[in-house]
């Protein structure tokens, strides 16, 4: 069968899907933290189950390339834009409920969101994601946290889309964690929800545990950027921070077009003048290179890169 452009036809399956919301053309700059990125062909907000059930169907019929799309605040997208469709979980997707301590929350909610209902509600263990920008969807994906802590502490449940379009509901045997990452057997999972199992507390003693992360990330560089650009290495079974090693290289404050390491840390890229994503690649090709050459340690990029075309 022809493939079909998704122009040719996501604007009737939009039309068919009314929980579901079709943009062509769109400029993704717009829809990521570091404000870079070209046109996407299409972006579809999708809204519940059955429409990603759908729309999951379509990209396999038409072998339409797709990413999945969170908050946009650990993405990197190509100036020339992504030649497929961007997909990202809204509608019932960012619904969460509470029973006793424990949080069932939709991938495309908020973390900010997450967090202060949690707070609120004197639920503890989400103390570490205080400040973190973007989803449920991409902190699971990541193993989002800060030094002393991360999402998998929590995460009990997950319910999870495979590429052929089947649902599945793993619990914790079913997946593994490392150092901002997740491992599923699914190669290519789409996160719909996950089960945080939290703890009750005092609202007094959960807001003083989040103050202090919030004192650690306000030292965080302002400005369009992507959080940290890259993982923290391991050497002799023990983490070195990226930062601290980029330091060293003398690199704090070099700039290349409209892109800057951070004057303030190391390991954080800023688009201080329209910069393109050129530019941020060939400034983290520059802290990879003087990281290596100087420690002979290899950098591993924490954002994510999708490419244009493969
Ligand atoms: C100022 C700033 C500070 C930051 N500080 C920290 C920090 O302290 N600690 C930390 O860990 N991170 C930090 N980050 C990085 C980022 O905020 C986290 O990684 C965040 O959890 C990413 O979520 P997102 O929804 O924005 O994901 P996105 O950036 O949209 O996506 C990231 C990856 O997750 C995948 N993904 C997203 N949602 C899903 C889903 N539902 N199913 C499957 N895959 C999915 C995407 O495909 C992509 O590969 C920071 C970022 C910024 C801008």
């Amino acid at each position: 069968m022809a493939r079909k452009s998704l122009g040719a036809v996501l604007p009737s399956w939009g039309q068919d899907h009314p929980e579901s919301k079709v943009s062509l053309k769109v400029p993704l700059a717009d829809q990521v933290t570091f404000k870079v990125g070209g046109l996407a062909k299409a972006l579809v907000e999708v809204g519940n189950e059955a429409d990603l059930e759908d729309l999951l169907a379509l990209v396999r019929k038409n072998n339409w390339r797709y990413f999945l799309l969170g908050g946009g605040s650990n993405v990197l997208f190509d100036d020339k834009g992504f030649d497929g469709l961007v997909i990202r979980l809204g509608g019932q997707f960012t619904i969460s409920q509470i029973q006793g301590a424990t949080l069932n929350v939709g991938a495309g909610a908020k973390t900010p969101a997450i967090v202060k209902l949690a707070q609120d509600n004197g639920l503890t263990g989400l103390e570490h994601l205080f400040g973190l920008p973007g989803t449920i969807g991409g902190a699971v994906f990541g193993n989002a946290g800060s030094q002393k802590g991360a999402i998998c502490q929590v995460l009990t449940g997950l319910r999870i889309m495979e590429p052929d379009g089947l649902f599945s509901d793993l619990t914790e045997e079913d997946f593994e964690f490392g150092y901002r990452r997740l491992k599923l057997k699914a190669p290519k999972p789409i996160i719909v929800s996950a089960q945080l199992s939290l703890a009750k507390d005092s609202v007094t003693s959960i807001v003083k545990r989040s103050q202090e992360i919030a004192y650690i990330r306000k030292k965080q560089p302002k400005g369009p950027n992507a959080g940290c650009i890259f993982k923290n290495p391991v050497f002799e079974g023990r983490q070195i921070s990226a930062g601290f090693l980029i330091e060293m290289t003398g690199l704090k404050g070099f700039a290349l077009g409209g892109a800057m390491i951070s004057p303030e840390h190391a390991n954080f890229i800023v688009n201080v003048n329209k910069a393109s994503s050129l530019d941020i690649i060939l400034l983290m090709e520059e802290m990879r290179r003087k990281v290596f050459d100087r420690f002979g340690l290899e950098l591993e990029p924490e954002i994510r890169l999708p490419s244009w075309r493969d």
